[in-house]
């Protein structure tokens, strides 16, 4: 039996994913390289902009012929575009959907393939399954165990840990709140024994997931972020922690400090902007001005001196004057960020901004912006690349692409490499930089 799984999104979606994917191969399904070979295909959907939305769309509607061939196919619906309500107008659209399953929820599809269609799972997962309710709310349920892909590639060299699911803080343009419900922390015990099973499965590295990651354990009132940050570093075999995604009203010198003091943790921060004028911050209810940014930047340069720092802008934000986008630019210009990912205003169902501004920066103006702020990004990155030129940096190799190894630095800098004398998958490499570009480097090993 062959699974295919098509993913859209941002990282939480991804590690979910992957622990579906382990979960099916628990259960005796493989990987499918095509939608034509499987007999499961899951759609991990995403709905932040409306371009990922009309994909998913897209996408359901190409499967339709597929289960008209072949009706035993079962299709599963997942992530942001389900939600966490009962998805009744889905059903009705796409009657051929089989399973509709919450974001980072594995357990509808496993239910259904255990219950209607003979899978056999082990008396581990059965029990699991019969200690869950089935179809409550997600916030009540204990989360389904982790079972670790090792298809794939081969080994996992980097995984995916989500340690806060949902998000309360509702910034007006975000839907992420309304699809994946409200911030709950994951218990410390929990994640740890995850990070342990990454480890022994052949994780080096763990990245800790959450909207605002930096808030874990406040809503819960348990240890915070650098408690668990020190607690992770202490599991052997591990090498690398990354954190994502910070909200700079979150970032706490606390945090700063461990993060600094660590060696496993890496010198990596991404932390979103969104805009550099006060006004627009402020009606996208962001919590924070231009300035406190500015000096943030400044707070985590003179903790972690080498960090790389990554942003997120949105441009063309309902009402965003040209004066308004020029201030994002500055600060940019004036920041000089390691990555910044862009975004055009896209408006969402829902949300405050689009029940209350409308989107009125013309579609060819948000394309203007997005460009004016990809051609500065690019010169930026671009320059700072070309300072790593001659160094030699390690790397985690995560597997090949196109006959090269590629990997990341801590950093996070994507760098690839040609080395047919051994298999580097899961190790680290000393690699000399020989050539650089805005969004990569290539190397050779020392
Ligand atoms: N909590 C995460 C949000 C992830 S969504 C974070 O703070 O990064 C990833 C990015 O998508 C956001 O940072 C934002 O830049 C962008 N985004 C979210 N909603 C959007 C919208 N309605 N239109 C355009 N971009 C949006």
């Amino acid at each position: 039996m062959f699974y295919y799984l098509w993913t859209e999104g941002c990282q939480m979606n991804v590690g979910d994913s992957r622990r579906l994917a382990g979960t099916l191969e628990a259960l005796g399904y493989q990987s499918a390289a095509r939608p034509e070979d499987a007999d499961v295909i899951v759609l991990n959907t995403c709905v932040v902009r409306q371009s990922a939305e009309d994909k998913a769309y897209g996408r359901l509607t190409s499967l339709r012929p597929l289960k008209e061939r072949n009706p035993n196919l079962v299709i599963n619906l997942m992530g942001c575009l389900v939600g966490l309500r009962e998805p009744n107008g889905l059903r009705k659209r796409f009657p051929y959907v089989d399973v509709f399953s919450p974001p980072s929820d594995p357990r509808p599809l496993i239910e259904y393939l255990v219950s209607e269609r003979g899978a056999r799972a082990s008396e581990e997962m059965l029990s699991l399954l019969q200690s869950v309710s089935p179809s409550g709310p997600a916030r009540a349920a204990p989360r389904f165990p982790l079972f670790p892909l090792r298809s794939e590639n081969g080994l996992q060299a980097a995984a995916l840990v989500p340690i806060v699911l949902g998000c309360s803080h509702a910034c007006t343009y975000c839907i992420i709140p309304y699809r994946r419900g409200g911030e709950r922390s994951l218990p410390v015990e929990q994640i740890l024994a995850e990070v342990r099973t990454l480890v022994q499965s052949g994780a080096r590295e763990v990245t800790l997931l959450g909207q605002i990651v930096d808030r874990y354990g406040k809503d819960t009132g348990g240890p915070g972020l650098p408690a668990l940050l020190r607690k992770v570093h202490a599991v052997d075999g591990l090498e690398r922690i990354r954190f994502l995604t910070s909200h700079p009203n979150w970032m706490s010198d606390e945090l700063l400090e461990a993060a600094a003091a660590l060696p496993k943790v890496c010198e990596h921060i991404e932390v979103p902007l969104q805009a550099g004028d006060d006004e627009v911050l402020a009606r996208m209810k962001r919590g924070y001005t231009a300035e406190e940014y500015r000096r943030l930047i400044g707070r985590i340069r003179m903790y972690i001196p080498n960090a790389s720092i990554a942003t997120d802008i949105i441009v063309g934000f309902p009402g965003e004057t040209e004066a308004q986008f020029q201030q994002t630019s500055d600060l940019l210009a004036e920041l000089r960020l390691d990555t910044a990912h862009l975004a055009r205003y896209s408006p969402r169902p829902d949300t405050f901004a689009t029940r209350n501004y409308p989107d009125d920066v013309p579609s060819e103006e948000k394309m203007r912006r997005f460009r004016a702020l990809e051609d500065l990004q690019e010169r930026i990155a671009a320059e700072k690349n070309a300072a790593l030129l001659g160094q030699t940096l390690t790397v985690l190799v995560e597997g090949q692409h196109k006959d090269r190894w590629y990997g990341r630095t801590r950093t996070n800098r994507p760098v690839f490499f040609d080395d047919p004398s051994r298999n580097w998958t899961a190790q680290l490499a000393p690699v000399e930089i020989t050539r650089t570009s805005a969004w990569s480097l290539q190397g050779s090993v020392k």
